[in-house]
């Protein structure tokens, strides 16, 4: 069975001091878990200290957007050169809350991934529906688009070695997950899309769940066939709840 893989999205939360504790209590109750893969994706003013806590320790890490363009005059942007700098090695991309407040389209989006993809930084890849697309029953054919922008533009095989994050936008931070049913169902939608282009890309895809989990329904989401880990928000700002969530996926 392959490892599940774990990752904490820590968003716009902590501080230098808060942070180093937080990785420090991060690798004395993880370092022993040698069986689940764990990165930490930190806010841009901190990756150098994630980069001097964390290098060389089993929690990879990496950075929660960057820029769609190489370099150049855009202000405030991050480039994915900037984050090799650092060796960060993870990049989420197109999460909603991002794609809501600042207005990111599935180009956008598509743009970021190929950068990511093409400076050896492995990109997750968010997608997922609203709470009226999944009402409406629109759900499959909102993620669809979100995963055919990107493979009409660069090819299925651009997937290859990248991590997509099935994050219902109506779960996230709301404390109501999906369901295992609900998720393994968008799971199995999303590996049977890729690979109707590229069968290989598709079954080595790690497929995450994102939205609300915790260390209870943890146990029972990463039961599913084609969940491959989670993306955690809130839990991860905890410890020892971290810990829980990476155990049930240990
Ligand atoms: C997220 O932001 O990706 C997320 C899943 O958040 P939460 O776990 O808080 O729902």
């Amino acid at each position: 069975m392959p490892r599940k893989l774990v990752v904490a999205n820590w968003k716009m939360h902590g501080n230098l001091i808060s942070n180093h504790q937080l990785m420090i209590d991060y690798l004395d109750r993880l370092s022993a878990l040698n069986t689940v893969d764990v990165v930490v994706c930190v806010p841009y003013p901190y990756l150098a200290q994630a980069q001097s806590l964390l290098n060389g320790s089993v929690i990879a890490w990496g950075a929660q957007n960057l820029s769609k363009d190489s370099v150049g005059a855009f202000t405030g942007e991050v480039s994915a050169n900037m984050l090799n700098d650092f060796g960060a090695t993870y990049v989420i991309i197109g999460h909603s809350e991002r794609a809501t407040a600042y207005c990111e389209s599935d180009e956008n989006i598509a743009a970021k991934f190929m950068q990511a993809k093409s400076h050896g930084l492995t990109p997750i890849l968010c997608v997922g529906e609203t709470l009226i697309e999944r009402e409406a029953g629109v759900m499959e054919m909102v993620v669809a688009k979100q995963i055919d922008t990107i493979i009409n533009r660069y090819g299925a095989e651009i997937f290859s070695g990248a991590v997509v994050s099935y994050e219902p936008i109506w779960a996230i931070g709301t404390g109501l997950a999906a369901t295992p049913d609900q998720a393994q169902s968008m799971h199995e939608f999303i590996r049977n899309r890729i690979a109707s282009h590229n069968k290989e890309a598709a079954s080595a895809l790690k497929i995450l769940y994102g939205g609300s989990v915790n260390p209870q329904n943890a146990v029972q989401l990463f039961r599913m066939q084609d969940i491959d880990g989670g993306l955690i928000g809130k839990c991860s700002l905890s410890a020892q709840e971290f810990e829980g969530v990476c155990r049930a996926a240990s």
